[in-house]
């Protein structure tokens, strides 16, 4: 029997209507029930005096029914009272019969369980799940925790706990095993089906604390094997690039010398280490995979450029892909200026411009005449084909899901042959976990800045000292500095967005009439776009006010001061980003982080690392430990790889073994290892079919 294909039909309740939202959770078989984990356990293994419990908390309580009363205010409520001994709590029901509401007769005696809130009178819990019975049972807890698991729309925890009853009891024993015993037995941790039933019905006197902070050695094997199987998935795609040809990139190197000569500076040793690198990688006749971390502002455009001089050198065309159209058009004018006095041409790419332009830019690109493209990802649609493509470069990777990345490594091919990728990104993540998250490519690191940099200055400040604020850009800019003032997404809406910036924007052109306000956002027309940029960066327009479109890649050295409003309500990394606009020229920089009060524990947390570190890595690492790494490597809202046990940062103590374990199959074991791929990847994504 093959739990992989054997459809979930075979289970009682599992009929067509059910099977259809189960697929929807990508359940259909009977194996991926098994593998479908709780994503936490409720705490019913104890009670908690009423007197004891908190807003906020979930907790079990047993108490005596006092009153029960239905009230007419806004809606229909049922509003019923018990008490402990120790405190009294109000429980409300909005949806209820006349038997339910009989069923709580005073003085009888209520097991509840749910969430505890403050109320206009005090504690209460709306709709909790509840057992009645009379004044002398013995109300016991429940003696296992109880599993929650990741649902949908119509289908319920029961209804879940149900099919994976049925599952556990008939067809756990024909689960395969695919860890040979001399890869577990030095981890010392439990088989798969020890780990798959703990998980699912932790036993009587299983340690709670371990199981609800996912530390439990049942869960760390499971853990283990799904980190496993996605470190395989990626594996096996770097292992089939392997087998793509690729352009050999080999070059007098004159054009990159030439470029050199031209640059106000010279690179720092690590853009060179990492040029270097680069450069070996493009003389193989197979494809470059390489990502290239570096702080904000430590120069990745000059590796990005290098790379680029290498490809053309070499007699091939590159393309630079960045996630906005500002940084598109921002990297235009960079590469022009810089490659002109080459004689090189650079064509650019974006979703708006005038459809002659794109004709004459697209024609440019198949003809060959642009040794260079830049655009957004616009670059890689339909109609637009490479005459000789060698290089793709990604610019300000984590915009971008790994679909996206996977999708251009189909592009651009030519004769058999795949171009060259580069990667680069701002969020640099610890080693270990750039190893496992990015299996599939080589790591270079940009660990240090150009010289001279000062370090940007934080301060927080509370929105209420706004005028204070105001007056700080006055006299920055009346003595020949330029500041920004960003006005992130205050709701779920680019138009509400655009709203209070273009507000912001008018308070303080009444405010300062002194200086010269520009405001750039999102949905302005490019050519508008590039000529306010173009303005800031002439220093004609002091005071920039704009929405979050500058976080990536924006340079403007003169620039000095930064104002952040709302920075309570952003993340980590990218505050950093923000703040990475200034502290790019001689000048000292200063970041004024603006906030409404009151601020949560979590924003406090976050506005106060901001303040105490510049060092983009030390950033990152505290955000992974904030906000996971789904959050801060962009798998959330790109909708990759969501893991269902694991957890990168949790469990990177496994990371190390996972290598081994992945060597180990991959050399002993090779037929195992698309099971356990498809085991944990299943459907959902499958890395290695490109
Ligand atoms: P990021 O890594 O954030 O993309 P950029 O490539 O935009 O950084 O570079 C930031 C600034 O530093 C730019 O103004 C760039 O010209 C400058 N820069 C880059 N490399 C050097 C260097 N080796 N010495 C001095 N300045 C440099
Ligand atoms: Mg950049």
């Amino acid at each position: 029997m093959d739990l992989a294909t054997l459809s979930l039909s075979v289970l009682k309740g599992a009929g067509p209507k059910l099977r259809d939202k189960l697929s929807r959770l990508g359940l259909r078989t009977v194996q991926d029930v098994l593998f479908h984990l709780p994503l936490r356990y409720q705490d019913r293994t104890h009670i908690t005096p009423i007197g004891a419990i908190a807003p906020g908390q979930e907790a079990l309580v047993v108490g005596q029914i006092e009153l029960a009363d239905v009230a007419f205010r806004r809606r229909r409520t049922l509003i019923v009272r018990v008490a402990d001994g120790t405190g009294s709590l109000i429980l409300r029901f909005f949806h209820f019969n006349s038997a339910q509401q009989e069923n709580f007769a005073r003085g009888r005696k209520a097991k509840l369980f749910g969430e505890v809130r403050a109320g206009p009178g005090g504690l209460e819990m709306v709709h909790p799940e509840y057992e009645l019975s009379d004044d002398h049972m013995v109300v016991a807890p429940d003696a296992h925790l109880t599993p929650v698991y990741p649902t949908t729309e119509g289908v319920h925890q029961l209804g879940l706990r149900k099919l994976t009853d049925q599952a556990l009891d008939r067809y756990l024993g024909a689960i395969h095993e695919w860890l040979p015993a001399e890869l577990l037995a030095p981890l010392k941790l439990p088989t798969l089906q020890e780990a798959l039933a703990f998980v699912h019905r932790p036993p009587p006197g299983a340690p709670v604390d371990a199981l609800l902070a996912a530390r439990h050695p049942a869960q760390q094997r499971l853990a283990f094997e799904e980190m496993l199987a996605f470190h395989l998935s990626l594996k096996r795609l770097r292992a089939r690039m392997r087998r793509h040809s690729a352009p050999v990139l080999v070059g007098a190197g004159s054009l990159y010398t030439r470029f050199l000569a031209s640059l106000p500076f010279t690179p720092t040793g690590a853009q060179q280490r990492v040029l270097a690198e680069i450069g070996r990688d493009l003389r193989m006749p197979h494809p470059m995979q390489r990502l290239v971390q570096g702080d904000v502002g430590s120069g990745k455009t000059l590796v990005a450029a290098g790379a680029c001089l290498a490809a053309i050198d070499a007699g091939w065309q590159a393309a630079v892909m960045a996630p906005t159209e500002l940084l598109a058009e921002q990297h235009w004018r960079n590469f022009a200026h810089w490659l002109a006095p080459l004689g090189l041409q650079v064509a650019f790419l974006t979703g708006s411009l005038p459809a002659k332009t794109r004709r004459a830019m697209v024609a440019d690109v198949s003809e060959g005449r642009a040794s260079l493209v830049i655009g957004t990802h616009a670059l890689f649609q339909e109609d637009v084909q490479f005459h000789r493509l060698g290089l793709i470069v990604v610019d300000e990777q984590h915009r971008f899901g790994v679909h996206q990345r996977l999708q251009l490594r189909e592009k651009g091919a030519a004769d058999g042959l795949v171009p060259h990728q580069l990667i680069m990104t701002a969020t640099p993540i610890p080693r270990t976990l750039a190893q496992s998250f990015y299996a599939d490519l080589d790591v270079s690191v940009i660990d240090e800045l150009p010289p001279g940099r000062k370090p940007v200055d934080t301060v927080v400040i509370p929105d209420a000292r706004r005028p204070e604020v105001v007056t700080r850009v006055r006299d920055a800019c009346l003595t020949g500095r330029q500041a920004y003032w960003v006005c992130p997404l205050i709701e779920e809406s680019e138009n509400l967005e655009l709203q209070t910036a273009t507000q912001t924007a008018e308070a303080l052109a009444g405010a300062l009439p002194e200086l010269r306000i520009a405001l750039v956002h999102g949905r302005m027309k490019a050519a508008e776009k590039e000529r306010i940029m173009a303005a800031f960066k002439a220093g004609s327009v002091h005071l920039l006010v704009a929405t979050t479109v500058i976080e990536v890649g924006v340079d403007v050295p003169n620039a000095s001061l930064m104002i952040i409003e709302n920075a309570e309500r952003l993340g980590l990394s990218q505050l950093h980003q923000l703040r990475g606009r200034v502290g790019r020229g001689g000048a000292q920089s200063t970041c004024v982080l603006l906030y409404q009060s009151p601020l949560s524990t979590a924003a406090r947390e976050r506005l106060a690392a901001v303040r105490e570190t510049n060092d983009g890595f030390e950033i990152a690492r505290r955000d992974l430990d904030m906000r996971g790494p789904g959050e801060v490597l962009g798998t959330r809202q790109t909708g990759d790889q969501q893991f269902h046990i694991a957890d990168l940062v949790r469990d990177q103590a496994l990371l190390p073994k996972i290598e081994e374990a992945a060597a180990l199959l991959l050399e002993k074991y090779p037929a195992h290892v698309e099971p356990i791929i498809a085991r944990w990847l299943g459907r959902r994504e499958s890395y290695g079919e490109v």
